[in-house]
């Protein structure tokens, strides 16, 4: 089949997973960022909304997840609760397969209380808008110390909605080594100097198609 994900470095229990999803093959933004990004490279994507952005980068970085680590490994950043509610619950879907890896959603106009909580059980991967992650760094009720992938989802509407010192800012707590994933719909000069200033030699990758 034309991009079948089994042509990809996954675990035959993830293949399974993607296939009762009924995910039969790649969407075009997926097979031109998924072989990059599972080797590590850090990207700059840009498609369609409904292109299948979130597998994108939710493969990539449930790969790295170490479920006895209890400390965040991975961290999303999305301009709003509802996206970020979005983000959480397909990556819960891409992680069915596996045991015991937990997914917290930090964001504003919700109580701080039961957010300190779910992080005091462990949570492997934090998705959340910039302003609340940096409630809870100056709280010191997350550490994003050993962050291993870094997402920046709908980095341009971000940008727009004045978050751009609250994503610097979190980017300086989370370590060099780490793999950043870039996802906007365009590429205004902000996003180029995001870019420059925080990743690794990125690949960038343009889908024009939805399918
Ligand atoms: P985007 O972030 O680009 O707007 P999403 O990641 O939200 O897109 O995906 C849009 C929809 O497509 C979701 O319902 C998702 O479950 C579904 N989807 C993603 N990848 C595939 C695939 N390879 N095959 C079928 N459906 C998919
Ligand atoms: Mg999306």
């Amino acid at each position: 089949m034309e991009n079948a994900f089994s042509a990809l470095p996954l675990p035959e229990e993830q293949l399974a997973n993607l296939d009762s999803l009924g995910y039969k093959q790649m969407t075009p933004i997926q097979a031109r960022t998924l072989p990059l990004a599972l080797a590590g490279k850090d990207l700059v994507a840009q498609a369609k909304t409904g292109s299948g952005k979130t597998a994108a980068f939710g493969l990539p970085l449930l790969n790295k997840i170490n479920p006895r680590d209890f400390g965040a490994q991975a961290l999303v950043l999305c301009p709003t609760r509802e996206l970020a509610t979005q983000v959480a619950g397909e990556i819960r879907r891409l992680a069915r397969y596996r045991q015991n890896i937990k997914v917290v959603v930090l964001c504003g106009g919700q109580s701080i209380g039961p957010q300190i909580g779910s992080l005091e059980h462990g949570a492997h991967i934090v998705v959340g808008t910039p302003g609340r992650i940096q409630d809870h760094l100056r709280k010191k009720t997350l550490s994003i110390a050993r962050v291993n992938t870094l997402v920046l989802d709908e980095a341009d509407r971000m940008l727009e909605m004045g978050f751009v010192d609250d994503i610097e800012q979190i980017i300086g707590h989370t370590p060099d080594s780490r793999q950043t994933l870039l996802f906007s719909a365009t590429y205004p000069d902000d996003i180029l100097a995001l870019s420059a200033r925080f990743q690794n030699d990125p690949d960038r990758v343009t889908v024009e198609s939805l399918h």
